[in-house]
C-alpha cells in the first residue's frame, strides 16, 4: 500500500526526483509525473499498464505556463479556457518541442488542462513543469473518485497518494480539438455541451472509434467493471436471478429486488449527483457477491449525455 497524506511538500519533493504521485482533481484522482521528463512518463505508462498509442493530458495552473508548451492558443480556445479553467475542460493545441512526443503519442497537438481542485492547484502552482495525469487506475478498469480506490489498485506502485477527498465532478474531463476553423468534441465529461454551446456556437463530435490512434481515449470499451455489465432501458431491465445481479439505476429502486443489490446514482434525479456517484458505485457492484450488473440508461440531458457514454463503454466487450 502506498503511504497516503495530505501534504502537498512530500507529493512536491517525489515529482521533482521524477517518482509518480496520485493527485486529487475535480474529476477523476490522477496518477501524476513531471510532465517533461521521459523516464516518469514512461513509468506512468508502465503502472497503467497504457497502451503508447493513448496520450496523456497535462496539468498546470496557469495560462502563461501552458503558452510555454503550446505554440498557439485560438480565439476559441482561448474564450473556453477564460469560462470554464479551472474546470473539467481539456483543449487539445498544437504543442512545443519541449513536450515529448511520448506525452502526445506523437500527435503534434498536446492535451491541456487546469484542474479545479485546491490541493492540485496548490501543488502545481509550486511546480515549474507541468504534470502528466491519466487517470490513477489500470487501463481501461473503473476511474478513481477517492484516495481509497487509488491504493487499492496502484497502492503498491507508487510513492504517494495525496488525499484531497472525493472527486466533486466524478467523471473525467470534456476534451476538444480545433480543426479549419470547426470545434470538435473528442470525449463528453464533466463540462456540459450546452455550457460549451452557449459560449462558442455549433460544435460538431468526433464519432467513436476503437482503432483510430487519432481518437485514442474514445477506446470502445473503457471504464469497465471486472463483472459483465448490461446497459438497458428502464423499461426493458427485466429481473432475473434477483441474487446474482447487481443494479446501477438512476432515480428508483426496483421494487421486486433487495435494495442491498440495488444502488440509486441520484435519489433525486440531479445528473451531477449522479454523475458523482457513478465510478463508485460501480467498484461497490463490482465487488458485491454478484455475477452480472445491469445498468439503466439516465436521461439524455446535462451530464446524462457523458454518464451514458462511460456506461456504454462499461458494457463494451471489445
Ligand atoms: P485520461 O488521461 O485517461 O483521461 O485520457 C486522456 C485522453 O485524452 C486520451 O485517452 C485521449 O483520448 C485524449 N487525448 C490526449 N491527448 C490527445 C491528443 N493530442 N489528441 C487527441 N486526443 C488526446
Ligand atoms: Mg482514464
Amino acid at each position: 500500500m502506498a503511504v497516503t497524506g495530505t501534504d502537498i511538500r512530500v507529493a512536491k519533493a517525489f515529482l521533482m526526483k521524477g517518482e509518480l504521485v496520485a493527485i486529487p482533481t475535480e474529476t477523476v484522482y490522477g496518477l501524476a509525473g513531471n510532465a517533461l521528463n521521459e523516464q516518469s512518463v514512461l513509468s506512468i505508462f508502465e503502472v497503467k499498464n497504457r497502451p503508447a498509442f493513448d496520450p496523456l493530458i497535462i496539468h498546470t495552473d496557469t495560462i502563461s505556463k501552458i503558452e510555454q508548451y503550446v505554440s498557439e492558443i485560438p480565439e476559441k480556445a482561448r474564450t473556453l479556457a477564460s469560462h470554464f479553467w479551472p474546470g473539467p475542460l481539456t483543449l487539445l493545441l498544437p504543442k512545443k518541442i519541449i513536450i515529448p512526443d511520448l506525452v502526445t503519442s506523437g500527435l503534434d497537438t498536446v492535451a491541456v488542462r487546469i484542474p479545479k481542485h485546491p490541493v492540485a492547484l496548490d501543488l502545481l502552482s509550486q511546480l515549474d513543469f507541468p504534470l502528466a495525469a491519466p487517470s490513477a487506475n489500470p487501463f481501461g478498469y473503473i476511474s478513481p473518485t477517492n484516495a481509497t480506490h487509488v491504493n487499492a489498485q496502484l497502492g503498491d506502485q507508487i510513492s504517494y497518494i495525496l488525499d484531497g477527498g472525493e472527486c466533486e465532478v466524478g467523471i473525467e474531463s470534456t476534451i476538444i480539438g480545433f480543426e479549419n476553423n470547426e470545434t470538435i468534441i473528442y470525449r463528453l465529461g464533466g463540462l456540459e455541451i450546452d455550457q460549451i454551446r452557449d459560449l462558442i456556437g455549433e460544435v460538431s463530435f468526433m464519432p467513436h472509434s476503437s482503432s483510430d490512434p487519432k481518437a485514442p481515449g474514445m477506446l470502445k470499451s473503457h471504464y469497465a467493471p471486472r463483472k459483465p455489465l448490461y446497459l438497458e432501458k428502464r423499461a426493458s431491465i427485466s429481473v432475473f436471478d434477483p441474487d446474482q445481479t447487481g443494479y446501477l439505476l438512476f432515480d428508483t429502486y426496483l421494487e421486486n429486488v433487495d435494495k442491498k443489490y440495488q444502488r440509486l446514482l441520484s435519489p433525486s434525479g440531479d445528473l451531477k449527483e449522479a454523475a458523482h456517484n457513478l465510478f463508485a458505485y460501480l467498484r461497490e457492484l463490482d465487488a458485491m457477491d454478484v455475477n452480472f450488473i445491469k445498468a439503466e440508461r439516465v436521461p439524455m440531458s446535462g451530464l446524462g449525455l457523458a454518464i451514458n457514454d462511460r456506461l456504454q463503454r462499461a458494457a463494451a466487450t471489445e
